[in-house]
């Protein structure tokens, strides 16, 4: 059955090994921050760096696997009708519009809606490790300067993931506003055998 994730909020919540998450942008141009703890040893969780170190690439996508600070694989990318993810930048936190956008007043976080939603499984705040930021379109130069961009996802476009062991999944509709160009949307996902 289908989940909304509305805008500037998220979610938590389990998935077992050979089960399948499909996760939409729904209206297009929305970034959805995903993290990922064992569900049987919450040490254990998504890592970029054995990511892009094992896929020996920064784009992950199609065909490559979300490797865990032990080196297992998490999950595989089935299909990813987008194809631009972003596995660089930490999820977007309240010192991040302090920081990057000169905002004191409150403002939604994915690092707030993952800890919120993840805290029912005993996660804390510090526990929260770089996401993997669907439909993120992060550029990057030679010289290793970066940019947000908007995302390239369109309505519709979607990611297909397969879990290789039980999970725990934090997941966003990010609240960002350079990530998603500037508007907030909702984020779709759906559980399947
Ligand atoms: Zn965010």
């Amino acid at each position: 059955m289908m989940q909304v994730i509305g805008k500037q909020s998220g979610a938590a919540f389990r998935i077992k090994k050979g089960q399948k998450l499909k996760v939409t942008d729904p209206d297009g141009g929305q970034v959805s921050d995903m993290v990922l703890f064992n569900a049987s040893d919450k040490r254990e969780k998504i890592s970029s760096g054995k990511t892009l170190d094992f896929e020996e690439s920064i784009l992950i996508t199609k065909g490559d696997f979300l490797w865990s600070n032990r080196s297992n694989k998490m999950m595989k990318i089935l299909e990813d009708t987008n194809g631009r993810n972003d596995f660089l930048l930490a999820p977007c936190s309240p010192e991040t519009f302090k920081i990057m956008y000169n905002n004191n007043e409150y403002h939604p976080s994915c690092f707030e809606n993952l800890y919120t939603n993840l805290e029912q499984y005993g996660i804390e705040p510090d526990d929260i490790p770089t996401a993997f930021n669907i439909f993120m379109n992060v550029q990057f130069k030679p010289d290793g300067k970066l940019s947000v961009e908007p995302p390239l996802s369109k309505a519709g476009d979607h990611v297909l993931f397969e879990a290789r062991m039980d999970l725990i999944v934090g997941l966003t509709a990010c609240s960002a506003e350079d990530s998603n160009g500037g508007s907030f949307k909702p984020i779709h996902y759906e559980i399947m055998d």
